[in-house]
């Protein structure tokens, strides 16, 4: 006997897809049979995932989208559904980090952080969400088939660390736009759920790990590793899910218990 979870007809963009987490997701997303939409500044660097999803026999599409600039999100969701379908399934992935003790931050690096990972954060699950929202009021009673909005949140949105309070700032109000999104759009069919990874080896962070200082972090973890991107692949899958409809504004650590 086995379990599997097919998400053929779905339609999922993901943002940031470019590197790292989002890159992983939309090839896992991909890999569950979902068409893949893959959203990041620079199209350039979509081409090579987009090939290597197609090579895997899935359905891989570009758009350009700059999550800092609303107007850029809202060309980029209309060109997916038109180029596409309909959204079913948005991976709220794209975010910016910076090292920095909280006395030597400028305004720049504040507005930077919140303007990608809250402000563009929320325009993006907006966007998305008023599409489903129409879609969800216009169907017939009980056959919306459901929207899913995964948000990437982070473990340093659940605890404070040194040296990264804004960023921590940044992530606790995604973690709190989780919930408000669930409890004003769960009604309508739509899930939104927040996933709160630890420390991953990705672009974010690759360089660090090296360092004195990340070799120390390392040691400070739990289990003294750093996670790799498809240590989420389980989780992004069951999120995205019809199977999960009973699963709203769930914050979901993925931490390897770095956050207890
Ligand atoms: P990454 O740097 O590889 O990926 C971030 C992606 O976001 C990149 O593709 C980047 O181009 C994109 N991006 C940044 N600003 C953007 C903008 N204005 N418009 C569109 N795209 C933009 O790092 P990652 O580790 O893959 O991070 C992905 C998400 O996971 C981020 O939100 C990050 O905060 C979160 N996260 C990462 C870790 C980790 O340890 N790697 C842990 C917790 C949370």
């Amino acid at each position: 006997m086995s379990y599997s979870i097919d998400l053929s007809g779905r339609v999922a963009l993901v943002t940031g897809a470019s590197s790292g987490l989002g890159a992983q997701a939309a090839r896992t997303l991909a890999r569950a049979g979902a068409a893949v939409v893959l959203a990041a500044r620079r199209t350039e660097k979509l081409k090579d995932l987009r090939a290597q999803i197609e090579s895997e026999g899935g359905d891989a599409h570009i758009t350009a989208m700059d999550v800092t600039d609303v107007a850029s999100i809202r060309a980029a969701v209309a060109r997916a559904e038109t180029e596409v379908g309909s959204l079913d399934i948005l991976v709220n992935n794209a975010g910016v980090a910076a090292t920095q003790r909280l006395q030597d931050v400028a305004e720049d690096d504040f507005d930077r952080l919140f303007d990608t990972n809250v402000r563009g954060a929320f325009f993006t699950a907006q966007e998305v969400a008023k599409r489903m929202l129409a879609r969800a009021k216009g169907a017939a009673p009980g056959t919306y088939t459901g929207g899913r909005i995964i948000n990437i949140a982070s473990m340093a949105g659940l605890k404070v660390l040194p040296q990264i309070g804004v960023y921590a700032m940044s992530k606790a109000t995604v973690v709190h736009m989780t919930r408000a999104m669930a409890l004003e759009w769960g009604r309508f069919g739509i899930n939104v759920n927040a996933i709160c990874p630890g420390y991953i080896d990705t672009e974010i962070n690759h360089h660090h790990w090296s360092t004195e200082q990340g070799q120390k972090l390392v040691q400070m973890m739990p289990r003294k590793r750093v996670g790799r991107p498809e240590d989420l692949d389980a989780l992004i899958v069951m999120l995205a899910s019809n199977e999960t409809h009973f699963v709203n504004g769930a914050v979901i650590a993925a931490d390897d218990g770095f956050a207890l």
